[in-house]
């Protein structure tokens, strides 16, 4: 609607449902499918009803606001991509089963961009030639697509979804942390408008080589990252980036470390295969059973492991996965944490275990492991460079405070990615001197649509939806209680209103009972609610605000001032 028009519920297409979706599990699933904002299409996809669509829009507006305000571009480029490009980034092959692929007429092979990177960097050396050029910042807000392998939640994990992702292209890595800062910024104020409770967590561990990536995460029941977060001091990490990782160095005199025989373990290969990414990839180590033996076998790194599937195909060879028991009693293990697809553990040690423990680890060869390698003796540990997080009370990193542990939902992440798609697309300009500059590269994603089932999760209550004002569907929800001077007082309010910019909801069914519409009015969460009800012959009606439940009775002229 128009910002200065009034829509009827009776011919609002928005079927409220009293029962839940059987399959929903999260509350923003349930409520907004309830309320009539989304509709499922398929496994992951969904259709935006009205209202829906209208906090759709407003999310929208709002990012894209933010995004203006510090001289990011609008560009829209296509979801719809021949393969080649991704091709050549390695990433048509390491996305895996997550990519929906498929072919033209002419049997050429296609991809649904599950992101931008490859297609933004061509853009750009298009568009860009000399240091005069950059930086830039461009950005789209546009539907992407990932054959997740687990739709749930509603809208919070599609297979089809709505992004803001931006990219930033600058000559030097002060320019580039420069237009990190930036976008830092304009999230911060993107999720100060949006009325979310956030925090800002590193998502890579100091570890993996530098490059400097966070994630806002949104708390939440239903989330289904876990973050360690630090009641002293301002330390919060994703807990898949608070890895503990050991700088180690072999020892010049080994001591008798026996190498086990071990032709079940899927080969680094094997496994790289399988998961589908390159077999270069840094190698990080996940922790199996062979023949009940817990060895460690290299994972390429930097991947999200689906251990239900690696366990399927290493079921047959004798392989199963490690569970919460098989650490019981093992001090030497490393502990694992619980992710949403089960246990996982990505390293080779505990800082907290002495010298002189034995352990299992990959021999870096082909079917082989080592048992009994002993630290401080066959190897020195040069560095703790991250702490472990497995367990609520585990030391912080900086400042040795219990930790706590809490689930959230990434409503964005910002990544400084370095010259690695400038390197393979040689993505140069000009530099001030006439010699060509590699160019630096940011990225940064923001989940719109997820966002609104973060907004839902945070701010629900039992009666339903409740949204912060700058992201609901309505300014006032007018109900009409059902008398025809209730009907006529309930218009009159609702023109005023409009008229004065405001977006207005009015109920004025005629045969549904005045209850039914109130429930309807706490489910769909408009922030104020005003009634025509018991007094409406004395031109008097009642307002409510959804969230604190707060009511006056006041003149029709009254409420119209307390709300503008
Ligand atoms: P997740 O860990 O939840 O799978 P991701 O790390 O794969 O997300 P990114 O590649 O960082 O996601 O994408 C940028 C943003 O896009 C995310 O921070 C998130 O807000 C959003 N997003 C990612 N996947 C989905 C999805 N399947 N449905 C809705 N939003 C998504
Ligand atoms: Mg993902
Ligand atoms: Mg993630
Ligand atoms: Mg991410």
């Amino acid at each position: 609607m128009s910002r200065s028009q009034v829509q009827r519920m009776s011919r609002l297409m928005a079927k409220t449902l009293r029962e839940e979706p059987a399959d929903a599990e999260t509350l923003s699933h349930k409520l907004l499918v309830r309320a009539g904002y989304v509709r499922r299409s398929s496994a992951g996809i969904w259709t935006w009803l009205p209202l829906g669509k209208r906090v759709l829009e407003n999310v929208t507006r709002i990012v894209r606001e933010e995004m203006d305000a510090f001289g990011a571009q609008e560009v829209l480029l296509p979801a719809l991509l021949p393969k080649e490009a991704y091709e050549a980034s390695g990433r048509y092959e390491e996305y895996g089963d997550l990519l929906f692929r498929l072919r033209d007429r002419r049997d050429g092979e296609y991809l649904l961009a599950p992101t931008h990177e490859e297609v933004f960097t061509q853009v750009v050396q298009d568009q860009c030639t000399s240091y005069k050029d950059l930086p830039v910042v461009l950005y789209q807000i546009q539907t992407k697509y990932r054959d997740e392998a687990r739709p749930r939640s509603g809208v919070l994990r599609g297979r089809e979804f709505l992004m803001k992702d931006s990219y930033s292209f600058d000559t030097t890595d002060e320019g580039l942390a420069a237009s990190y800062a930036l976008h830092r910024g304009a999230y911060q104020a993107i999720f100060a408008r949006l009325g979310l409770d956030y925090r800002i967590v590193s998502a890579v561990s100091g570890a993996m080589g530098g490059s400097v990536s966070e994630e806002f995460l949104a708390p939440a029941a239903a989330g289904e990252d876990t973050f360690a977060d630090c009641p002293a001091c301002d330390y919060a990490a994703n807990t898949e980036a608070v890895r503990f990782t050991a700088a180690v160095t072999a020892a010049e005199a080994p001591g008798p470390v026996e190498e086990l025989d071990t032709p079940g373990t899927p080969t680094i290969e094997a496994l790289a295969a399988h998961l589908g990414v390159p077999a270069s990839a840094t190698l990080k180590n996940l922790l199996v059973k062979v023949d009940g033996e817990i060895v460690a076998v290299g994972v390429p790194g930097d991947r999200e492991v689906d251990l239900g599937k690696l366990g399927e195909h290493l079921a047959p060879a004798g392989v199963e996965l490690v569970t919460a028991e098989d650490f019981a009693g093992r001090p030497d293990l490393v502990r694992g944490y619980v992710g949403p697809q089960g246990l996982g553990i990505r390293y080779i040690a505990d800082p907290r275990v002495a010298p002189g423990t034995a352990w299992v680890t990959g021999a870096n060869k082909p079917d082989t492991h080592a048992r009994d390698v002993v630290c401080g003796r066959d190897f020195e540990v040069d560095d703790y460079l991250d702490v472990v997080v497995a367990e609520p009370g585990d030391p912080c990193p900086d400042c040795g405070a219990g930790l706590t542990l809490d689930r959230a939902i990434e409503v964005g992440h910002i990544f400084q990615l370095g010259r690695k798609y400038a390197d393979v697309f040689k993505l140069d300009v000009l530099g001030q001197d006439g010699k060509p500059v590699r160019v630096t590269m940011g990225s940064y994603g923001l989940g719109v649509s997820r966002v609104v089932a973060a907004i839902a999760e945070q701010t629900a209550d039992a009666q339903g939806l409740c949204w912060p004002r700058e992201v609901a569907p309505a300014d006032v929800h007018v109900v009409a209680a059902g008398k025809a001077a209730q009907t006529e007082l309930a218009l009159d309010a609702a023109e005023q209103l409009a008229a004065r910019g405001l977006r207005v909801l009015v109920d004025e069914r005629a045969g549904v009972s005045p209850g039914v519409k109130f429930t309807d009015a706490e489910l769909i969460g408009v922030p104020a609610i005003l009634v025509a009800g018991r007094r409406a012959g004395e031109g008097v009606v009642e307002l409510k605000d959804r969230r604190t439940g707060k009511r006056e009775e006041l003149t029709v002229a009254e409420a119209v001032a307390a709300l503008t």
